[in-house]
């Protein structure tokens, strides 16, 4: 018989786009009957035959091969790290998204898996030579070689010091007897179990004063400031976030004014604290109709995706839980999406409430040793729900029968690097590859979705009312115009003023939205208009009065504020614009005796602050709530009754087609968190566009007319749901090099088109335009928009893929970077 050859095709484990493609390896004669696709292996890669990890794909078998094929090296698993479901995942990611085949990898495993996995192997059995038989040479030979070099091992150095290329099988045997032990360690795990804090021991309003002592020494003052907004904080984050060093401290700490003392450690947010029971509820008759309609369909494994439209309030998590107990029943697994965990405490609450252990929430705290050992929980099937943001749609499930995404059109399910994956997206691609159903609920869906659901490729579901006895609260648009004309030029109307003052005599709670953070948005000299820039990004840079310095929301530069104009030297700085800060000191000042929480990004950058900000709320140690989006989602506070939007302008006027349908979720959302208990609420909006339809049907919860509204001019100025965009941003330091690079792309792209007889080419292909913010960072960056105009979308990608990556470096220079985006969800590119 002909001996045939063994070939593994594999992708190695290195970022750049020359290597980006799979790769043929002889499969030693030893390894052939161990090697499976999905294992990791160690291959010799070019000229100087680099040991690179590399993943198997796929394994063939030729008669002869005309070439000559290098042979690979060493197994590193045991078994596959990668199922087949998620090679075919790998590689429609690659197709979908126009990504690299690693970038598709790093999806689907852990981070910290690859490349930094390592297993250790440690001789347990000192007395081994006199109990290991003389026969099992290989053993022996291991052995040895363990004791020689000191009885603890990586599998790597064993392989450099061993002929063969596989010991995994003798591994398992000495194992088995207990005279070695195998450990699985991720380098990077941290494995500190107490930490540092900082305290102030001075009273906030000391603060002041002793800062003004503290004139030449900067990074004390900075330290007092950010704790009297924080209260404590890990040494190791305070240092980091303010780029201070311990010396600073040091000077505080022996004047007085803080104090260090050692904690433990809880890097999970969630571990060991106890969830109140959350018993299953009777479904009311609206819930009940669903739950029934969509039970069959778990059973049927039929990849069919449900919409459940429903008021805030509606009672849409119970369903889920509902849902997500006769998956269990059926011996299958759920993933449950929520847009970010840490905003989302209460439904996360609420599962652990109802399923308890068996359930792994995936959130951005754990470290990467963590993270892997949720991932092996996993894999190993010891829990059969996983609750986490988007990433957790990787689930390495095997026997997947739901997946919910809740609050489905938040923007925060579709990746911001590569590969720009929508959590949706993926899955419906699970849904079709593994049988199972998705369910995807919003109050307010994005557009598309509820698109689809008209013509019926999602099947729709509507929940009306609130599931509780609570009503729908009752919205007053504010047109801030007549308040001007009033004479009224503060930052509250008459109306919200009074209605807040009322609030806080009935002991009632108030949450206030303004979707930007820091004290003013730009600040610039009365007397020659100058306007304080960034100097690495072209935006202005935000006042932040807490911190008392300016800094840019792009790319993070801090500058001390400016005592003297820069440009003329005048003495007038003014503080233009507002953001929470500025509302958090306004209302203050009008009511002195309430107490007043903020939360946004820079109240929360230390871990574990937002559930500290929302657990005061929640016991009512906070009257009035000033926040950004951040507050906008599925917090359920009953004692809140009143509502008020600063400003519902900020969104609306962003140079962006879904401005309005931003506007209009934002609005709906924030509205939705008032009276949620037994009393009515009230939302208060403010704005200078009263009559804009996207603020009307939020002031009346009322998507149909807003969907009506806005669906034609996305049919007229093709945008989605009507066309498929494709967004490509050209980063770089020469904007001329920039603009011309991209230029010729574009122009590529259209003369490809004509040449197949696509004549519309120049509405298909937009641009190139600078970006909304053209520089940031100190790179220039330019878009391209490309639009499927009677053209068929693969064919348009097709082109880029030939273009920008099978020959980018024909076409386009080192010195400039790309970003694709398939479906983008933010066309102004940033
Ligand atoms: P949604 O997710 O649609 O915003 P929630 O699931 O948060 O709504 O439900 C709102 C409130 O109604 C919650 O306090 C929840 O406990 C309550 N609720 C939901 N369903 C029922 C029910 N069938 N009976 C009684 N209370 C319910
Ligand atoms: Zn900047």
């Amino acid at each position: 018989m002909k001996k045939e050859i063994h070939i593994a095709q594999v992708i190695v484990n290195n970022n750049s786009l020359q290597t980006d493609k799979i790769f043929d390896y002889k499969i030693p004669e030893g390894l052939q009957n161990t090697l499976q696709r999905g294992m990791r292996v160690i291959v010799p890669f070019g000229m100087g035959n680099k040991k690179l990890e590399a993943y198997i794909m796929n394994i063939k078998r030729e008669e002869k091969i005309e070439y000559k094929l290098k042979e690979l090296l060493y197994p590193i698993d045991d078994e596959p790290i990668i199922n087949e479901k998620q090679i075919r995942l790998i590689v429609w990611l690659k197709n979908k998204y126009m990504c690299k085949y690693i970038e598709a990898i790093q999806c689907v495993l852990p981070t910290g898996i690859v490349n930094k996995e390592k297993k250790t192997i440690c001789l347990l059995e000192e007395d081994w030579a006199t109990k290991c038989y003389k026969n099992s040479k290989n053993q022996v030979e291991l052995l040895k070689l363990l004791e020689d070099l000191g009885g603890k091992a990586t599998l790597e150095k064993l392989y450099s010091r061993l002929s063969t290329n596989n010991i995994n099988n003798t591994l398992k045997l000495l194992e088995e007897k207990e005279f070695i032990k195998i450990d699985y360690e991720i380098s990077s795990r941290v494995k500190i179990q107490t930490q540092q804090y900082v305290q102030l021991t001075i009273e906030k309003k000391e603060i002041e004063t002793i800062i003004n002592t503290l004139k030449n020494a900067k990074r004390q003052r900075e330290i007092l400031l950010f704790l009297k907004e924080h209260r404590e904080c890990p040494v190791k984050e305070l240092l980091d976030l303010l780029k201070a060093n311990r010396a600073s401290l040091n000077a505080l700490v022996s004047k007085g004014y803080v104090t260090i003392s050692e904690r433990e450690y809880k890097r999970d947010p969630f571990k060991n604290l106890e969830f109140k029971n959350f018993p299953k509820l009777n479904p009311n008759i609206e819930q009940k109709e669903i739950i029934d309609e969509i039970k069959p369909y778990i059973h049927k494994e039929e990849p069919k995706t449900f919409l459940l439209h429903g008021v805030t309030g509606s009672g849409k998590t119970e369903i889920y839980l509902q849902l997500i107990e006769e998956v269990l029943n059926k011996g299958k697994q759920g993933i449950v999406l929520v847009p970010e965990i840490a905003l989302t405490p209460q439904t996360i609450e609420r599962f652990y409430g109802r399923f308890g252990e068996g359930i792994a929430v995936l959130h951005s705290n754990l470290s990467e040793g963590e993270r892997f050992d949720e991932w092996r929980r996993i894999v190993e099937g010891k829990v059969n729900i996983v609750v986490g943001a988007r990433s957790a749609i990787f689930a390495p499930f095997n026997k997947l029968g739901m997946i919910i995404i809740d609050e489905e059109h938040e923007s925060t399910y579709k990746s911001d690097h590569h590969p720009k994956y929508h959590a949706a997206e993926v899955a419906a691609f699970r849904s079709r590859e593994e049988g199972a159903i998705v369910v995807l609920g919003s109050a307010t869906p994005s557009l598309e979705t509820y698109y689809r659901g008209e013509k019926g490729e999602v099947l729709l579901h509507t929940l009306a009312k609130r599931a509780t006895a609570s009503t729908l609260p009752e919205v007053e648009v504010i047109d801030m115009r007549q308040e001007l004309d009033h004479g009224n030029t503060e930052i509250l109307s008459e109306k919200l003023f009074s209605l807040i003052k009322e609030n806080l005599d009935r002991k009632k709670q108030i949450i206030l939205f303004l979707n930007r953070r820091g004290y003013a948005t730009f600040v610039s000299c009365k007397q020659c208009g100058y306007v304080v820039k960034c100097t690495h990004c072209d935006i202005t840079m935000t006042y932040h009065k807490n911190m008392k310095n300016l800094q840019c929301h792009y790319c993070g530069e801090k500058r001390e504020e400016p005592k003297l104009c820069p440009s003329c030297g005048g003495t007038h700085i003014r503080y233009n614009g507002m953001g929470t800060q500025k509302i958090e000191k306004i209302i203050e000042g009008y009511f002195p005796n309430a107490v007043i929480g903020r939360m946004d990004m820079d109240s929360t950058s230390v871990k574990g602050s937002h559930q500290r900000i929302l657990e005061s709320f929640k016991n009512g140690e906070i009257d009035i709530l000033v926040g950004t989006q951040m507050i906008s989602k599925g917090l359920d506070f009953p004692n809140v009754t009143l509502v008020g939007v600063i400003s519902a302008d900020a969104s609306l006027n962003l140079p962006d087609f879904r401005a309005s349908e931003k506007t209009f979720q934002l609005v709906t959302q924030v509205a939705g968190r008032a009276g949620r208990g037994s009393e009515k609420g009230k939302v208060v909006i403010q704005t200078y566009n009263p009559q804009h339809y996207s603020i009307l049907a939020a002031s009346q919860h009322d998507y149909d007319s807003f969907y009506k509204e806005e669906l034609p001019i996305r049919k007229e100025y093709f945008y989605p749901p009507f066309v498929q965009l494709i967004n490509i941003n050209f980063i770089g330091k020469k904007e001329e090099e920039v603009y011309t690079v991209s230029k010729k792309i574009a122009n590529n792209i259209k003369y490809i088109l004509k040449s197949k007889g696509y004549n519309k080419y120049d509405e298909i292909v937009f641009g190139p335009n600078p970006t909304i913010i053209a520089k940031v960072n100190e790179k220039y960056r330019y878009q391209l928009l490309l639009k499927d105009i009677d053209v068929p979308y693969r064919f348009l990608k097709s082109i880029l893929k030939y273009l920008l990556m099978e020959n980018r470096q024909k076409f386009v220079p080192a010195s400039i970077s790309l970003s694709i985006d398939i479906d983008p969800l933010y066309t102004m590119g940033i």
